[in-house]
């Protein structure tokens, strides 16, 4: 079997286990940094990236990021905090979400924030608000909700019914959203339509659509963008073995759809600005996790695991959690024996604590000490981390084969006095 990045090396991953207990997250900053070389080469030049900080909010992961992309794009106090905190220029900030509150926006700006996505006229409103409360001057992207595109595979985020964006059809707000208001300009447009795109010639698909779209809307108001923020969907494997895809045909292809539509992009007019997440963190980290019992029920074996969908995976929506399909390598001197089928469980006390729901593992013993790859993105932020109040994960960051330093995330309770 192919053993990707950090599972092949099992005895530094052995000694962090021994040192640091586990589930621990490992992070490789060189594995960030050569995810960043490598999205970098695969896109059309000119053009910016940013870091999606929702993918992992790590304040080395985010240093690291931040000297080799072009700026930070967040959507909260706290990710904004970390890019502050990290070295990132305010100016060099995307402020974006559906759903940003006036206390945020006075925030960002007092901070130095200049661009921001806006969702709504609602959304756009309150950016002036808070610009003349603060007495400072913003730029906005007009976040656009494209109609349905061709991705497959991937998680749509416009296209459908969704919360992100203004729909192109609801002509009037786009129109006015176009037009500054107060001390808010609008300078771009600003589309994301899908993420985790699987094949390169679908998301190729995705970005011509959008840049179509765009330039209809641009016409249709008479509009001259300076900054096309075009998303991302940049895609990695989660959780289970596979390395990065390349889009070898990506720069090209979209370059001669700029040409066509916007042909001063070349010269930076409008600039053209990419997001990425998971592609620039997924494969650095490795979820390491031991083995706490194996039992058998009705025919079944299950290895119940001190990783649970409180450290990995643990995204709930309507009750119901998907499980990460997770499926980690075993370190070290435990791969005699017989592969079997298993379900992967976690600690927590409930039967949605499933980590996969049906893997192979070599002789599943207590004590086995299992690797789950290519989980850098969208771990431990992104799981039920106050579920059950077991201690965070550790997370340690290595570079190569050295131990830079470990954290642990707290989830901490504290008092509030009401607000007078
Ligand atoms: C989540 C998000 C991203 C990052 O998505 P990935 O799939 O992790 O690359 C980028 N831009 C916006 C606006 C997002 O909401």
């Amino acid at each position: 079997m192919s053993r990707p990045g950090l599972a092949g090396a099992p005895e530094l991953l052995s000694r962090i286990a021994r040192e640091y207990g586990t589930p621990a997250y490992v992070y490789d900053l060189a594995a960030v940094g050569s995810a960043a070389v490598a999205l970098t080469a695969d896109l059309p030049a000119p053009s910016g990236l940013v870091y999606s900080l929702k993918a992992n909010p790590h304040p080395d992961v985010v240093g690291r990021l931040l000297a080799d992309v072009d700026g930070a794009e967040v959507s909260s106090s706290g990710e904004l905090a970390a890019a502050l905190a990290a070295g990132c220029p305010p100016e060099e900030v995307v402020y974006t979400g559906p759903g940003k509150n006036l206390r945020q926006l006075v925030e960002a700006l007092t901070a130095g924030v200049r661009r921001f996505s806006v969702e709504s006229l609602v959304d756009r409103d309150r950016l002036a608000d808070a610009c003349e409360r603060t007495g400072t001057d913003a730029e906005y992207l007009v976040r656009l909700n494209l109609p349905r595109g061709s991705a497959r595979g991937a998680l749509r985020m416009t296209g459908r019914p969704t919360a992100f964006g203004t729909e192109l059809a609801d002509t009037e707000a786009v129109a006015a959203l176009l037009r500054a208001r107060g001390r808010a300009r609008p300078v771009g447009t600003h589309t994301f339509s899908a993420t985790n795109v699987e094949d390169p010639a679908a998301l190729l698909q995705e970005f011509h659509n959008a840049v179509a779209a765009v330039r209809l809307v641009c016409d249709t108001a008479d509009f001259t963008p300076r900054l096309l923020a075009l998303g991302g969907g940049f895609p990695a494997p989660m959780a289970r073995p596979g390395a990065l895809v390349r889009h070898p045909d990506l720069a090209a292809g979209l370059a001669s759809g700029l040409d066509a539509t916007f042909p001063g992009w070349r010269r930076g007019r409008p600039r053209i600005l990419f997001e990425s997440g998971r592609y620039l963190t997924a494969a650095a980290g490795t979820l390491l996790t031991r083995v706490l019992d194996v039992k058998s029920s009705g025919g079944r074996t299950f290895v119940v695991l001190d990783a649970g969908v409180h450290v990995l995976g643990g995204m709930t929506g309507l009750g119901r959690l998907m499980s990460p399909g997770a499926r980690p390598l075993t370190v070290g001197g435990s791969g005699d024996g017989e592969e079997t089928e298993v379900t992967l469980a976690g600690p927590l006390c409930t039967p949605l604590d499933v980590l996969s729901a049906s893997t192979r593992l070599v002789g599943p013993r207590p004590g086995q000490l299992l690797a789950v790859p290519n989980t850098g993105a969208y771990g431990p932020t992104a799981s039920l981390l106050g579920f059950l109040s077991h201690p965070g994960p550790v997370e340690v960051v290595v570079d190569g084969p050295r131990v830079r330093g470990a954290r642990r995330l707290v989830v901490n309770s504290e008092e509030v006095a009401p607000r007078v």
